[in-house]
């Protein structure tokens, strides 16, 4: 049913609760589109945001990994991931506008654009209100659209809405490196949380024979899910100590080391330890370091001797969400399996949302 208002969760300030408002769903402007909330993630980058870690003004609506079900759209009208969108529609919004026109958008490296704005800056009490993700409705540019299949339940879907394209985005650099990822005998990644886990599926997908996840606890759910997703190992850091960890994929390995390490824990000493697994000629993707956590100490001398490849990744493009909704068509029998994973509230009870997200109590929080 089409509202006239909705209710948005609006963050007043570091650390402090979120404030509920209700706003009228104002009148659609050429290229936009209204969608109804189905499932919108909580992301570590909201928790940075909330605790003060990460800069953010004040009000916002926060929250940028929206799936909605479009309510009001024009006719014609196609999203940026190419697809025809009409009303009753699904779709993934993505909150990131490149600018097209710098160097990095002309090399194919939008992602990375140097003038990057996003959808989900503005002041919720200006018209049209509802800017970000943590709101019962989400006003979006139709070319910030991506339609999901009609066989896709879209809530299962918001599991890695943002660590899948996270994640294809790092491979399609290491690819653009000169890295096949399929040509990895043994693969870690470090993390079980969304974005190792999709790591861990995406890579046992290529038919990559030992893929090994590196837990920090020894959490039984994020275990299961790390064997359910396909880890062939998991390895958990509180059990093991560093020590154990690398004596175990030292054996492995028949001492050599892993071919790829894949860093999806956004811990930082997870970084000197993944140079540490590494063979020789090893390629280190880094996607997971999404926050100042302070600095580390690392042995540069592991770059120079063991020649490793290490490669930065950060953000993602439309056609990374593109490729996530067609990597999910294709796997659609771990539908079922994502959606029990993520533990969902109503956008009413955020705070409590975000105070079990705080204590690690859920692999994924989803307001619906
Ligand atoms: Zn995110
Ligand atoms: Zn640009």
């Amino acid at each position: 049913m089409k509202k006239n208002k909705a209710t948005a969760a609006v963050f007043v300030g570091a650390n402090k609760p979120f404030e509920l408002r209700e706003y009228p769903i104002t009148d659609l402007p050429e290229g936009y589109a209204w969608l109804s909330l189905l499932a919108s993630g909580v992301c570590g980058t909201d928790l940075h945001i909330h605790s003060g870690n990460l800069g953010c003004g004040t009000p916002a609506i926060i929250g940028h990994e929206f799936i909605g079900k479009i309510e009001r759209i024009k006719d014609g009208a196609v999203g940026g991931d190419g697809n025809p969108l009409k009303e009753g529609d699904n779709a993934l919004c993505y909150i990131a506008c490149a600018c097209g026109k710098c160097k990095l958008c002309c090399e194919e490296d939008d992602a990375n654009c140097v003038n990057m704005t996003a959808t989900n800056g503005g002041n919720p009490d200006e018209a049209p209100h509802f800017w970000g993700g943590f709101a019962g409705y989400n006003y979006q540019p139709i070319k910030n659209l991506a339609k999901i299949p009609a066989e896709i339940d879209p809530v299962a879907a918001s599991l890695f809405a943002c660590a899948g394209p996270t994640g294809l985005h790092a491979f399609r650099l290491a690819r653009r490196a000169g890295v096949d990822p399929a040509s990895a005998d043994c693969a870690v990644v470090q993390g079980a949380g969304p974005v190792g886990l999709f790591a861990v599926w995406y890579l046992a997908s290529l038919g990559i024979k030992r893929v090994v996840c590196v837990t920090g606890s020894a959490n039984p759910e994020k275990i299961a899910a790390a064997k359910a997703f396909g880890a062939t190992d998991v390895l958990a850091l509180a059990e093991l100590g560093e020590d154990g960890v690398a004596d175990a994929i030292s054996d492995m390995t028949g001492g050599l080391g892993a071919d790829l390490c894949y860093e999806g824990s956004g811990s930082r000493s997870a970084v000197p330890f993944g140079m540490r697994i590494l063979r020789n000629r090893g390629v280190y993707l880094v996607p997971g370091q999404y926050s100042d956590q302070g600095k580390v100490e690392i042995s540069p001398e592991l770059i120079t001797f063991k020649a490793l490849r290490i490669i930065g990744s950060s953000q993602y493009s439309m056609n990374d969400i593109a490729d996530y909704l067609t990597f999910l068509k294709e796997n659609k029998d771990m539908l079922p399996k994502m959606r029990s994973i993520l533990s969902t509230y109503p956008v009413s009870d955020i705070n409590k949302a975000f105070e079990d997200a705080y204590k690690g109590r859920n692999i994924k929080t989803i307001l619906v």
